[in-house]
């Protein structure tokens, strides 16, 4: 089924963001195959789980969005292993694995994406990432072409997963692209879970959640942490002792509950208002800790028509792959200088 300027806000959990030019809800991976045949060469294309960790632009993505998730997709028993689709939603995983007496996938019960997106991004959480337990993946490319790829073909790291030797990651990629390489994505995965017992799993699911629920904004549209956490430290700690709580820019807040993450109440917040949060948390963080924040959520697309070619301008690519967003080059110019005075 393809869509036309189908509004993003409809497919991220931030309920916020602008149209996708086109977007394609794939039937099967016999139809995904058909359909990266038959696009331009040329035609930007952006795979979309769950849209749990994602904000697309106010003015929306100039390209072919592949709308990921499928209600229907499953996992399997294969051998010692079980095969996941990247259409099912992790924490579908979870309770299979548990439910075949597992442990080890517990964890994903928790995080709000497909099984794509969580290798795409190496969720993880407690102690567990998503790429601990994958031993293979099967990948499309933008022929339809279907690989096998093995876990030491990849680069993984913390929220991190790059193809070896496809040669340096697009700007785009790096921020919120292909992650898996450019123009290659994850249609599946297995994973090698150590055999438990399914009561045990299922009982450490419920304690996870409930952790869950006991410190995070779940009731309101967010996207999870938002920023990576420094090394030795957390950022919510960061955001929290630089009085950010609370603080708000349009319809978009910090959370009172979780620093780390920043909420659409009502899905009233524009892209825009989100992203200007993001930068002015980074900002004063920046400014008051010395510490710069770096982002875990993807932003792609582009600024609304009407967005001043200053401010466009302005949007240019910093040299840590993230967007120098609008209106912050004095800033830019100020996490420069600090970098030269302690180089
Ligand atoms: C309440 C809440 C709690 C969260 N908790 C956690 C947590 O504990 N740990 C954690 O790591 N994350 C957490 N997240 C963030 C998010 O759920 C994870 O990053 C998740 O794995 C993203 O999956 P998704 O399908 O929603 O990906 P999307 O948001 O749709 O996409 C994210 C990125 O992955 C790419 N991508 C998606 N599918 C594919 C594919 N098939 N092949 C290649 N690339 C693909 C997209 O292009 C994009 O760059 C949380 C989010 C929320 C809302």
């Amino acid at each position: 089924m393809i869509l036309h300027d189908e509004p993003m806000s409809r497919h991220v959990s931030w309920r916020a963001g602008g149209p996708a030019r086109r977007a394609c809800a794939p039937r099967d991976i016999d139809d995904l195959q058909d359909f990266l045949r038959g696009l331009p060469a040329s035609e930007p294309v952006l795979f979309v789980g769950l849209g749990s960790n994602l904000l697309v632009r106010d003015g929306g993505y100039p390209g072919t969005v592949v709308l990921m998730h499928h209600a229907h997709a499953a996992a399997r028993v294969e051998g010692d292993e079980i095969f996941a689709s990247a259409r099912l939603a992790s924490p579908k995983l979870a309770r299979f694995a548990a439910n075949e007496g597992l442990k080890g996938s517990e964890f994903l019960a928790g995080v709000p994406g497909t099984v794509g997106g969580a290798l795409a991004m190496n969720a993880g959480c407690y102690g567990s990432e998503t790429w601990d337990a994958v031993t293979r993946v099967q990948t499309i490319d933008r022929h339809g072409t279907l690989r096998v790829r093995s876990r030491s073909e990849y680069d993984i790291g913390y929220r991190r997963c790059v193809l070896r030797g496809a040669g340096p990651v697009s700007s785009e990629a790096d921020d919120g692209g292909d992650a898996a390489a450019p123009g290659e994505w994850f249609t599946g995965a297995w994973f090698r879970f150590a055999r438990g017992s399914a009561a045990a799993a299922r009982m450490h699911i419920r304690d996870l959640l409930a952790r869950r629920v006991a410190s995070q904004p779940l009731n309101l549209p967010n996207a999870g942490s938002v920023f990576r956490n420094p090394p030795q430290d957390f950022a919510a700690r960061l955001i929290e002792s630089c009085g950010l709580k609370g603080f708000g820019i349009g319809g978009a807040r910090v959370s009172e509950k979780h620093a780390n993450f920043i909420v659409n109440p009502g899905g009233r917040g524009s892209a825009a208002d989100i992203e200007a949060l993001i930068v002015h948390v980074q900002r004063v963080v920046f400014e008051l800790r010395g510490v710069e924040l770096i982002r875990e959520v993807r932003i792609v697309g582009e600024p609304p028509a009407g967005a001043g070619e200053a401010e466009r301008s302005d949007a240019a690519e910093d040299d840590s792959g993230q967007r120098n967003e609008p209106g912050a080059a004095g800033w830019f110019d100020a996490r420069q200088e600090a970098r030269r005075r302690q180089a």
